[in-house]
């Protein structure tokens, strides 16, 4: 997937030398949606969609940064007075090497050639494949190892304060520390991560709804806040409750009058679907792909009716998916209002399962998805 000859070239006619190379991968989450900022579990994998930066450092503190993607270019001072966000792509570059910087690292400049094979706005995490290979290429230009469980904390917080996306640490985690051939179970509290084999007879497919609607972000944030109500009038009869990850299923029912309607709903899709991780957890390990398949179903249907963060082209998209011959189970993945839908598929009949879900899809939208089988790979580092 990777053409160093064609980042090299490239990288020689625009800022001329020779750089190095560094790759950050894009994720599918197979289990745990909105799970993260809950101080939850989740259980993505890194794909073979990534994003490859050619880098070298400069003798000042300047960064210039070019996307191949967008064809665009962008520089910033890092001895600027302040350094402000400018509501645009270079947010999610600049905000990192910020980021670092207010941790009290210092950085050198250097010029970054970023060329992305993520699809943007699919709920791949295009930008935290962005992010974490330019922390990656600052830092290690900089002459640091580049600890990748610090790096997933700081990209999470450019993402946070210097984009304004109020997103929890799944994606630039699981590009950090993704496992070849396995799903990663994250707990989003510890930080503790447990890699978890895909058993060779399932391969993970994932499906573009190829629609995106644009309220996802303002949703997203107000998700959030939903959490954080239920947490807050919880508190009194719950005690020493932190997050949603806090509260038992039990617990949320005794109490249920406490919220209203739409805040108990929304705090029943975390508390149900954070015990569906626990338990794919244990089931994959296992090698039940059946039970596995029917709490990726169980996850679908809480998303859509509890979180309220599905779409009508998605939930088609997730019907036909689950109704093909060799499917364990599929729904919607990332954070919502469009993008890919995730299916576990017998080995074997992986190549129907992408023919009749397209052909289906199509007539059923008009969209022709885009549709592929998917091997987990490690996490970011050199390319070489
Ligand atoms: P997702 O992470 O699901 O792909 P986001 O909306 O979180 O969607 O991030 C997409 C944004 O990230 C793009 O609009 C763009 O600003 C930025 N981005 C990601 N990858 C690149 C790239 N290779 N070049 C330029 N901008 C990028
Ligand atoms: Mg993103």
């Amino acid at each position: 997937m990777s053409d160093t000859v064609f980042l090299r070239e490239t990288f020689a006619e625009r800022f001329g030398g020779s750089p190095r190379f560094f790759r950050a991968p894009g994720r599918v989450n197979l289990i745990g949606e909105h799970t993260d900022y809950n101080d939850g579990f989740v259980m993505p994998a890194a794909l073979e969609f990534q994003a490859e930066a050619a880098a070298a450092a400069r003798q000042d503190r300047i960064i210039t940064i070019h996307s191949l993607n967008n064809g665009r270019s962008a520089e910033i001072d890092l001895d600027a007075e302040a350094n402000a966000p400018r509501g645009d792509w270079t947010d999610y570059a600049f905000g990192v090497a910020v980021m670092i910087e207010k941790a009290g690292t210092t950085l050198k400049g250097a010029d970054i050639l970023v060329s992305s094979s993520v699809p943007v706005g699919s709920g791949l995490s295009s930008s935290a494949a962005l992010e974490v290979v330019t922390g990656y290429a600052l830092l290690s230009l900089s002459g640091y190892a580049v600890d990748t469980v610090e790096l997933a904390k700081i990209c999470q917080k450019a993402e946070n304060e210097y984009v304004g996306m109020r997103c929890g640490i799944m994606d630039q985690f699981i590009s950090c520390n993704g496992v070849h051939d396995h799903a990663l179970m994250i707990d989003c509290r510890s930080l503790e991560r447990k890699p978890v084999p895909i058993d060779p007879k399932a391969r993970i497919v994932v499906a573009n709804s190829m629609v995106h609607h644009a309220l996802a972000d303002g949703e997203y944030n107000k998700r959030r806040q939903s959490c954080e109500e239920g947490v807050r009038l919880l508190q009194p009869v719950l005690g020493d409750i932190q997050a949603l990850r806090d509260v038992s299923f039990d617990a949320l029912e005794e109490h249920r009058d406490l919220l209203p309607e739409a805040t108990y709903r929304r705090c029943r899709h975390i508390v149900t679907e954070n015990g569906r991780v626990l338990a794919a957890a244990e089931v994959l390990e296992r090698g039940d792909l059946d039970a596995f398949g029917r709490l990726m179903n169980a996850s679908h249907v809480s998303m859509r009716d509890d979180y309220e963060i599905s779409c009508a082209e998605v939930d088609k998209l997730v019907e036909i998916a689950q109704s093909q011959p060799g499917v364990f189970g599929a729904r919607m993945t990332g954070g919502g209002f469009g993008g890919c839908v995730v299916s576990l598929v017998a080995a074997g009949a992986v190549d129907d399962f992408v023919e009749k879900v397209r052909a289906a899809y199509f007539e059923a939208s008009g969209h022709t998805s885009d549709i592929f089988a998917c091997a987990p790979q490690d996490g970011a580092g050199p390319l070489f």
